[in-house]
């Protein structure tokens, strides 16, 4: 099954998708019937939004069980605003995933210190997943040997996907144009298996239908 972690897109693809939606977007999936897969969260370029009242939205939706993944959130050296409240709207954020048991779908541009010493402050039981990565080897193995998993998309390091284990490793689609059976099929051959031996995002989406059973 190819499972497509982390897209912004509606697609009408036929594999399973984590689609991340805007606030205004996961207010309108909230009240509708709409089925599938959602994931939301303040990202670090909008950690300003940060209120009393948006974050008690997203307190609100991630208890829904169509979402199943509280991000994109994280930290970015880019982003307009001060590393201090990006930092502080994150752990709010690592709190939500570890009560309502969702894993966390992180965007993490330049600030991997900041953001592994979160993960051993904070302990979390849930998975934090880095999307997008195309880091070297080296930052990767620092990643994984910190518990993280890593999410590869279109673009990435292949001496990094080499080195990351099967149960670590997700796959996304983002922005991209290219479907997902393909990034499947050009991470599947750097891994040396078929891509069915590529179950991180499967056994992540199973895990949900149980829960919201
Ligand atoms: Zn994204």
């Amino acid at each position: 099954m190819f499972v497509d972690i982390h897209t912004h897109k509606s697609s009408n693809s036929v594999y399973p998708a984590i689609r991340n939606l805007t606030f205004v977007e996961a207010e309108n999936l909230f009240l509708s019937n709409e089925k599938g897969l959602f994931s939301a969260g303040f990202h670090p370029w909008h950690a300003d939004e940060f209120s009393a009242n948006s974050f008690s939205n997203l307190e609100k939706w991630v208890n829904d069980n169509r979402f199943v993944a509280i991000g994109e959130c994280g930290l970015d050296k880019n982003s307009q605003v001060s590393l201090e409240k990006q930092i502080l709207v994150f752990e709010k954020q690592i709190s939500l995933s570890e009560e309502v048991q969702k894993p966390l779908i992180i965007h993490c541009v330049g600030c991997f210190n900041e953001l592994l010493k979160l993960k051993k402050e904070h302990n979390p039981h849930q998975r934090w997943i880095i999307h997008g990565f195309r880091g070297k080897p080296e930052l990767a193995n620092q990643i994984l040997n910190s518990g993280c998993s890593l999410s590869f998309g279109e673009h990435f390091n292949t001496e990094s996907v080499f080195i990351t284990p099967l149960d670590k490793l997700f796959i996304e689609t983002d922005e991209s144009s290219m479907p997902i059976n393909e990034i499947f099929n050009l991470i599947s051959k750097i891994k040396g298996c078929n891509t069915e031996a590529l179950y991180a995002g499967e056994t992540l989406i199973k895990s949900f239908s149980i829960v919201s059973k």
